[in-house]
């Protein structure tokens, strides 16, 4: 269910938090947590954990969030990564205050945790090789077999840790696993990895360590250090949650954090996956992790999204234990309500067509006057210039116009916003390519300010700029990256990739602008009228020469889906 977007965050998990402070469960504390691995670029799925979490911290006194790196594996992670996930934190609005921590500080506590285990015969060291260990494990239906090192004694395993911990073995020949049950139905429970040898360099903790532990011991002995109260975490953790508890329960932590599971974010149109878009990054089909087709924080930012638009969507989505899909159309809707309210209307013609007023003075100029935003007059008012030479949109124009087609056709008149009527005479074309170069029109000087005073009314009004006072400048639109709504669907055996949109950024080099865009600042958005929203790019444009990108068009899909839902 889409819920309204001015009531407050309300959902399960809430709930579970309020009723536990009211209750003083936790000595009337709430600790959550956010937990990224720093090997990728943060998405949109990870701001709906961040609004939770951090969400939960900020709503509740007594509550706070932790940001916590989980660097485990050092082959994959960089801290280009850590710097981009807490730009992209901030960016949304939250503050993790003091309680910044990483995995990796941890590492001699884990370390000393799994000694623990050892020691209480609940963990040894395996020389299984990797297809072995597979094929012990077993399936769904057939329980797996016990490894034969495991019956191995306590001192030999805590000999060979050591030895595994002091880099006397190579990767892959040994791990140490938990002692739990190789016939659970649950195969997480079936003797899971703990520690692996890896031997990388960490971007933290250098060549100290050449074992890490896996994600589901360090996690919840993390949580527990840490004293988290609610762990919550995405609906694939579900089946590793009796692993969750079964670590704290034979370590016998003083402070053992409660799971909570949600359904995870699935957005049409785009894919969701650190590793997918990594592929797509590292393959050249994107300009980078910020590129503005991209589900990530950071290009969702430069393509013009704003927080409270996100924030906004998340909300209305809301929190639950069911898995589904939200159609692109939502969160692109949640962008427009917000845009519309905040950003400037101005004028600005991306593919140009030249307009010559006949009998509009050669020298003559004109500053008329034009609304900053309809939706807010504290916004205020303008002045646009006009003069004899315009430019209006080539689609504005049809030759030879259809039926339902209002705007500029030859003998037709129609308004120009802000501005005059006009009328198009003559259609100018080029003598060897028979393309439309120019429109000669005539303007009835009495309308000005866009009403004719014998009352005639015009079918059409449309935008424009005046030749001589635009900014020139490229303009990039965007529709999305990929060309099905699912494109991780394996039902036509094809790659994700195979789905990517050919046209999913089209670069207009020679678009006009009115010229107070000139001052335009990185990261500033505007309504282009008719058009659609658009800011100015953060990374391409120069002091004075502003390049823009289009954050979405004005058509609202979203309303049109609700109103055919309705209907039916
Ligand atoms: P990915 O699958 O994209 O690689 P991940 O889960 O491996 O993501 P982490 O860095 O481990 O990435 O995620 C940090 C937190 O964000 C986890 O608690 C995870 O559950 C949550 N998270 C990741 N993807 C989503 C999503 N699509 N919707 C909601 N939460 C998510
Ligand atoms: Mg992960």
């Amino acid at each position: 269910m889409i819920r309204s977007d001015s009531a407050p965050a309300s959902d399960f998990i809430r709930s579970i938090v309020i009723q536990d402070l009211k209750t003083n469960k936790h000595g009337g504390r709430v600790v959550t947590r956010f937990p990224p691995e720093p090997n990728g670029y943060l998405h949109i799925g990870h701001a709906k954990s961040i609004c939770l979490n951090f969400g939960i911290a900020t709503e509740n006194k007594s509550a706070v969030c932790h940001l916590r790196f989980d660097d485990t594996n050092p082959s994959k992670e960089d801290v280009e990564y850590v710097e981009s996930i807490k730009e992209d934190i901030k960016w949304l609005g939250f503050d993790w205050g003091e309680h910044l921590y990483y995995t990796s500080d941890y590492f001699d506590k884990l370390y000393e945790y799994a000694v623990q285990l050892i020691k209480n015969s609940k963990a040894y060291v395996c020389d299984l090789i990797p297809d072995e260990m597979r094929e012990y494990r077993g399936t769904l239906t057939e329980p797996g077999k016990e490894s034969p090192y495991r019956k191995r004694s306590v001192e030999e395993n805590l000999d060979l840790f050591k030895r595994m911990k002091a880099g006397e073995i190579e990767n892959g020949l040994r791990v140490l696993r938990a002692k739990i049950d190789m016939a659970s139905p649950n195969l997480n429970m079936r003797d899971p990895v703990i520690y692996r040898i890896v031997k990388t360099a960490h971007h933290r903790t250098e060549n100290k360590w050449c074992i890490y532990p896996m994600y589901d011991f360090s996690h919840c002995v993390s949580d527990s250090i840490e004293g988290i109260t609610h762990s919550n975490c995405t609906l694939e953790f579900e089946d590793h949650r009796p692993l969750y508890d079964w670590f704290l329960d034979e370590l016998n932590t003083e402070c053992h954090p409660q799971q909570i599971e949600f359904a995870r974010l699935n957005l049409t149109y785009t894919v969701m996956s650190k590793r997918k878009l990594l592929e797509l990054v590292e393959g050249g089909h994107v300009n980078g992790w910020d590129d503005p087709r991209m589900p990530t924080i950071s290009g969702l930012r430069r393509r013009g999204y704003t927080p409270e638009s996100i924030h906004n969507f998340l909300k209305r989505i809301g929190i639950s234990k069911k898995e589904s899909t939200v159609d692109i159309a939502l969160l692109e809707h949640c962008l427009r309500e917000d845009l519309n309210k905040r950003a400037p209307r101005v004028m600005g013609v991306l593919k140009p067509l030249k307009v010559v007023i006949t009998n509009y003075p050669d020298d003559k100029e004109e500053e008329l006057d034009a609304i900053n935003n309809p939706e807010d007059p504290n916004m205020g008012t303008r002045k646009i210039p006009f003069s004899k030479v315009l430019y209006i949109e080539q689609d504005d124009f049809m030759e030879d116009p259809p039926k339902k087609f209002y705007r500029l056709g030859p003998g037709r008149e129609i308004r120009l916003r802000y501005a005059y009527f006009i009328k198009c005479e003559e259609v100018i074309k080029d003598k060897h390519t028979g393309e439309i170069i120019e429109l000669r029109c005539t303007y009835d000087p009495e309308t000005k300010g866009g009403s004719a005073p014998d009352g005639r009314k015009v079918k059409a009004t449309i935008h424009w700029v005046s030749a001589k006072h635009t900014l020139e400048t490229e303009v990039r639109l965007y529709d999305h990256l990929f060309d099905t709504p699912n494109p991780t669907s394996t039902d036509d055996n094809k790659n994700f990739k195979d789905h990517l949109n050919p046209g999913s950024l089209e670069i207009l080099r020679s678009c006009r602008l009115e010229p107070s865009l000139k001052e335009a600042k990185p990261g500033e958005k505007y309504q282009f009228e008719r058009l659609g929203y658009f800011c100015v790019d953060t990374i391409d444009s120069a002091h004075g020469h502003p390049v823009f990108n289009r954050t979405v068009s004005l058509r609202d899909t979203w309303a049109k889906i609700q109103k055919a839902q309705k209907k039916g």
